[in-house]
């Protein structure tokens, strides 16, 4: 790896609010400043409060599931980017495939969420990934690169922007691709992303999908794999740690 990867969990609308402080606050006392990796970790809304509250003064940053493509406006139940930042994200997942999938998210509306986050001073975290059909037929690398082609603002840089690879098929399933398809993936991502940024090779590109800590060492030493977006296994305090101690 040729950057401090980063670690990141996606809690998606798991937990209460007393499991969430009290993994907060087990993550941020175990986290030190100088570890060689970095943590983010994105709760449900209603309890980005009480988990930076927890975090404070850790190195463990705090990031949001999702963003509006507005700062401000007539947007029920939305939350938008500025919000986020307000209290104390600097991160934001936007794009995942359950946002695609369930809110019917085009790559041009993930493009206008990546960009209210940028203008916001969050970084988004901007997933993409195929489905288990588009695999089937053999047009990951084509479905993959136009997602990242769509959804990725142009000229952002190694400390504006993350990408996560997210396969949909691995999601949850405890199914992953062979570390082979996985540097297939990333490489190509890393050479899309070189016609939209002079700073390709300082992006992080994450793996995410049915990481745990079992096959964390494995999937994070891949080439181009630089952390990991985390959803299940970022639930409970030790199988998290164990994935990030695994860089
Ligand atoms: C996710 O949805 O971002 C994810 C990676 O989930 P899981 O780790 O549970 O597969």
């Amino acid at each position: 790896m040729t950057m401090r990867p980063l670690i990141a969990g996606n809690w998606k609308m798991n937990l209460d609010r007393a499991a969430g402080t009290t993994l907060a606050r087990e993550l941020a006392g175990a986290v030190a400043s100088a570890s060689a990796f970095e943590m983010v970790v994105c709760p449900p809304a209603p309890y980005l409060l009480a988990v930076a509250e927890e975090l404070a003064g850790s190195p463990v940053a705090l990031g949001g599931q999702d963003c509006h493509t507005a700062a401000s406006g007539a947007h029920t139940g939305d939350v938008s980017a500025p919000m986020l930042s307000d209290l104390g994200c600097t991160y934001v997942i936007v794009g995942h495939s359950e946002r695609r999938a369930d809110h019917g998210e085009t790559d041009a509306v993930v493009r206008a969420k990546a960009e209210a986050a940028r203008a916001a001073g969050l970084v988004p975290i901007v997933c993409v990934g195929e489905t288990e059909a588009q695999r089937d037929a053999g047009t990951t690398l084509d479905i993959v690169g136009r997602q990242v082609v769509d959804s990725v603002p142009d000229g952002l840089d190694g400390a504006t922007l993350v990408v996560a690879y997210e396969p949909v098929w691995a999601i949850g399933t405890g199914r992953t691709p062979t570390v082979d398809d996985v540097a297939a993936v990333h490489a190509h991502i890393r050479g899309v992303l070189s016609a939209k940024t002079a700073d390709a090779a300082a992006v992080r590109i994450l793996y995410g999908g049915s990481v745990k800590s079992s096959n964390a060492v494995e999937l994070l030493a891949v080439a181009n794999v630089d952390g990991a977006l985390v959803g299940g296994a970022s639930l409970k305090t030790a199988d998290f740690l164990a994935i990030a101690r695994s860089v």
